[in-house]
């Protein structure tokens, strides 16, 4: 392997022992959903994960739509979901497939384990089959059909696949062990009768297999070779394994497992997402306050920063819970050199510099960022009248304020040396315009005469800014003030989303179109939103503000 010195995390050591041991020849790795709703953060970690173990061995990652269950699933569900994985960079080639594809396969495949004897026709009804389960420390009892002959099941069998019989009235039980301490391994069933249209086999089948049993078989057919899960799967490893085995595939596919991705102060369970969808306190399940794939996309993530922060939380055998902020730290370090740095006022404050002619434009240009020339340079109009953002000017301000202040001068950036003359107050007493001088001699911000200011701050010009929305967003739960209320309701944070419709933006934003993303200098990363945004009235979500006290913990 290329990084030896690089630790490996426990599903590369299995690989690399694997490989050694001639287990497999290659590596083949699948993400099989379930069309049932959006993906999110956690299921981005699986899809990384298993396309990066194919990529870095040369091998195969396949997609797979794991739609075995008809009651839940929806066409639309697959469309999003592949949208996603796209967009995240996970590349199936032309491997995507459908397990319901394979549903006449595990039909064979449950018809071999029955003439094997080891699966069976039960008529015991759901309830039944509960008290003849046992407990945990109790053994169970036999099914008064486990004896039944294989001429005898391959008939019920074959009666349960042409709609002989009601939903619940029969259903096929592998036969193992009614007595194993793995609640799993006792007599499992393996198909039921299910009167219901399939989104993709329409109504070939009243009969459907159940996860336990399809899963192995679907990573068979596809020739998988490591069949990642998450935990909740460990205990259903010994089945997953004796249906490869007494179905004899040649390459038995491997179920590894490893532990959820949890991130604090979001919610991530669908029945509440569901809930902040109708209740319309978010505006979809691509709300950039959620986390799904697509909300992360809304507010303006890259697929880069979502693999590094992946990349950050490793992959463990414990369930732990990642701080959000690292996910923040990921976008701040990924759009730190790739995108311009431009200038947007917020909160604005009208800035009249009486010494600057009137009709006059200036033109600066600025380089887009400083730290990556590669970006270039814009032009930046420089007019009479400009905007500031409020809290860049206070009437009396306090020690070690540099900004804006009566008799202060200041740096207005990139641009001029000004000092503040007067101001204007209306009726309420809130400052609406400024009053400044200039400097000519200061030009492109520099210093004439050695003379020294301390504050530099942003601005646009009246004359041509753009006025736009922005959105700022705080995390729609907070760990810390408790994420549930008493009956089960969530708290939800009353400033998650706070909607600023007075900003004004650099024209060089003009062209900016959904999901291009910026920073605001001073304030923040800035992406413009997919759904609101148009040219006429803009609207910005901000990504991240620019500070955080979060340091990560092996990065210092
Ligand atoms: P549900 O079972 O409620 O439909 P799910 O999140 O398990 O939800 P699946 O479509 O079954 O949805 O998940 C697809 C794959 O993503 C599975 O392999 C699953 O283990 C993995 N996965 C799901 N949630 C996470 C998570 N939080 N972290 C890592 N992997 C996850
Ligand atoms: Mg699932």
């Amino acid at each position: 392997m290329e990084n030896d010195t690089v630790s490996r995390n426990f599903i590369e050591q299995i690989i690399d022992k694997d490989l050694a041991e001639g287990h497999c020849e290659t590596v083949h790795t699948r993400f099989p959903p379930e069309p049932n709703g959006y993906l999110h953060i956690g299921h981005a970690k699986s899809i990384l994960l298993n396309y990066g173990l194919a990529q870095e061995y040369g091998g195969l990652f396949n997609m797979r739509f794991d739609d075995t269950n008809p009651t839940k699933e929806k066409a639309e569900f697959v469309e999003s979901i592949k949208a996603d994985i796209k967009w995240l960079g996970a590349d199936w080639e032309d491997r995507l497939y459908f397990a319901s594809d394979y549903f006449g396969q595990m039909y064979e495949a449950a018809v071999k384990l029955i003439k094997k004897g080891k699966a069976y026709v039960s008529d015991l009804s759901a309830e039944q089959m509960r008290e003849y389960r046992g407990t945990l420390t109790e053994a169970g009892k036999d099914d008064p059909s486990r004896e039944r002959s294989v001429e005898e099941n391959l008939r019920f069998f074959e009666e349960m696949k042409d709609g002989k019989y009601q939903d619940g009235e029969k259903v096929l039980r592998a036969k193992i062990d009614m007595a194993s301490p793995n609640m799993n391994m006792r007599d499992p069933v393996i198909y039921r009768v299910a009167h219901m249209t399939h989104q993709n086999t329409g109504d070939t089948w009243c009969i459907y297999p159940m996860y336990d049993f399809a899963h192995p078989i679907e990573d068979a057919i596809e020739g998988i070779t490591h069949s990642i899960c998450t935990l909740e799967f460990e205990d259903h490893r010994p089945l997953y394994d004796w249906v490869v085995r007494e179905l004899e595939y040649e390459k038995p596919p491997k179920q590894i497992e490893f532990a959820k991705l949890y991130l604090t102060n979001v919610v991530t369970g669908k029945r509440y997402i569901k809930k902040l969808v109708e209740d319309g306190i978010v505006d979809g399940w691509d709300d950039p306050r959620l986390v799904s794939i697509a909300a992360l996309r809304r507010r303006g993530f890259t697929p880069e920063s979502i693999k590094m922060f992946v990349e950050l939380c490793g992959i463990s055998k414990s369930n732990s819970s990642v701080d959000y902020a690292m996910l923040e730290y990921c976008i701040r370090e990924d759009l730190k050199l790739k995108r311009a740095r431009v200038m947007a006022v917020l909160d604005p404050i009208k800035v009249i510099i009486d010494n600057y002619p009137e009709d006059e434009t200036e033109y600066f240009e600025v380089t887009n960022n400083m730290e990556n020339e590669a970006l270039g340079t814009r032009k930046v109009p420089f007019t009479r009248e400009l905007y500031i953002d409020r809290e860049d000017f206070m009437e009396e301000p306090p020690k070690k304020y540099f900004r804006m202040f009566p008799g202060n001068e200041v740096r207005l950036m990139h641009a001029y040396f000004v000092k503040c003359e007067s101001f204007i107050k209306d009726e309420n007493g809130r400052v609406v315009e400024i009053h400044c001088t200039y400097d000519p001699a200061s030009k492109g911000g520099n210093s004439p005469d050695g003379r020294k200011v301390k504050g530099t701050i942003h601005w646009v010009s009246a004359k041509y800014a753009k006025k736009a929305t922005v959105r700022l967003y705080e995390n729609i739960v907070d760990e810390e003030l408790g994420v549930y209320n008493e009956d089960g309701s969530l708290n939800l944070n009353p400033n998650s989303l706070t909607v600023l419709d007075q900003c004004y933006v650099e024209p060089s934003l003009e062209k900016a179109e959904a999901y291009d993303s910026f920073q605001f200098v001073r304030q923040g990363y800035f992406c413009v939103d997919a759904k609101d945004s148009t040219p006429e009235a803009m609207v910005f979500n901000r990504i991240v503000s620019l500070k955080s006290s979060y340091k990560l913990p092996s990065v210092q």
